[in-house]
């Protein structure tokens, strides 16, 4: 029998058309997306794959991929390692604020740039500069179950831009968070957030989470049950950038957004879901995509902290 839930969720992206917010600009590249894209795919934690709208448009992860970054600094340095480093509390602060911990310089926690910036050290581990980006693109490539590339003219557009996380990285060198130079670790960090990707990629992504840490199709054991459920603790707390209570409270879903435009979400043992379009709110989020997750989780009954 044919599945109505490409009607629905076709409907889904008709009833949240919406034309305000505005886009990224603060990296000139994303200035450029075509502001009307529109796409949204579920994908179940057997691998069945529901899509609609321009699934085939592709953009740069961004902070999307600092879940994932986190994951695999606690899959490779152990859970005490990435903790003495990386808090876990919500900071209520944008995504870029300069939000350390006083006496001792450790990040709040890893969805903002700061505790990023320390997870992306954490995984380069003194090694050469390019050894964390390549294990980063390789990760997502693995989650997404195909061969992921960087978006370089992204990339550089960022670097040229990037004093502010120059900044936040010089601060947790002087706090002697990490070893490494604090240009390098931006430079990986920006190429990490450059890694391209479709709301298909995003949403493959989060299914392998929502299963447990094992990709859906490919049946690889990319994480262990336990850095799942760190990873989606953290991404229900500190996810959503000075919204995350907001979106705890109203779509009720682990999730992470990117200034690109992306959302994932996470419903544990279901679903990984993906939204994308570019023109972004006040926190710098996803207009359209926050309306599609807000639909989803009310016509779904998705919202976690509802009784069966
Ligand atoms: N590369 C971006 C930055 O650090 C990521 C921001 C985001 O998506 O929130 O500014």
């Amino acid at each position: 029998m044919r599945s109505p839930l490409p009607d629905y969720l076709t409907e889904v992206l008709r009833g949240c058309a919406d034309s305000s917010g505005a886009l990224a600009d603060y990296i000139p590249e994303l200035a450029r997306a075509d502001p009307d894209r529109f796409a949204l795919t579920l994908v179940t934690a057997e691998g069945a794959v529901y899509s609609v709208g321009d699934d085939h448009t592709e953009f740069t992860i961004q902070s999307i991929s600092k879940p994932f970054v986190y994951g695999l600094a606690l899959q490779q340095r152990g859970f005490d390692a990435v903790l003495d480093v990386i808090d876990v509390e919500p900071s209520g602060e944008a995504f870029n604020e300069v939000s350390l911990e006083r006496n001792t310089g450790r990040p709040l926690n890893p969805m903002i740039n700061a505790g990023a910036l320390a997870a992306h050290a954490l995984v380069l581990d003194g090694r050469q500069p390019e050894a964390s980006v390549e294990d980063i693109r390789s990760l997502l490539s693995s989650l997404a179950g195909r061969e992921l590339t960087i978006d370089e003219k992204v990339a550089s557009s960022e670097l040229e831009n990037s004093y502010r996380n120059v900044a936040i990285a010089n601060l947790l060198r002087g706090y002697e968070v990490f070893e490494d130079d604090p240009d390098e670790i931006v430079e990986g960090y920006i190429r990490q957030c450059s890694v391209t990707v479709t709301t298909k990629d995003l949403a493959m992504m989060a299914a392998t989470l929502a299963a447990g840490g094992v990709q859906p199709v490919t049946c690889e054991e990319i994480f262990s049950r336990d850095v799942v459920r760190q990873v989606l603790s953290v991404m229900a707390t500190c996810g959503m950038y000075d919204a995350a209570g907001d979106w705890l409270s109203t779509v009720g879903i682990p999730a992470k957004s990117g200034v690109s435009g992306g959302i994932i979400g996470i419903l544990p043992g279901q679903l990984g879901i993906a939204a994308y379009s570019p023109r972004l709110d006040d926190h710098g989020t996803s207009v359209q995509g926050v309306a599609a997750f807000g639909r989803l989780s009310r016509d779904m009954n998705l919202h976690l902290m509802d009784a069966p």
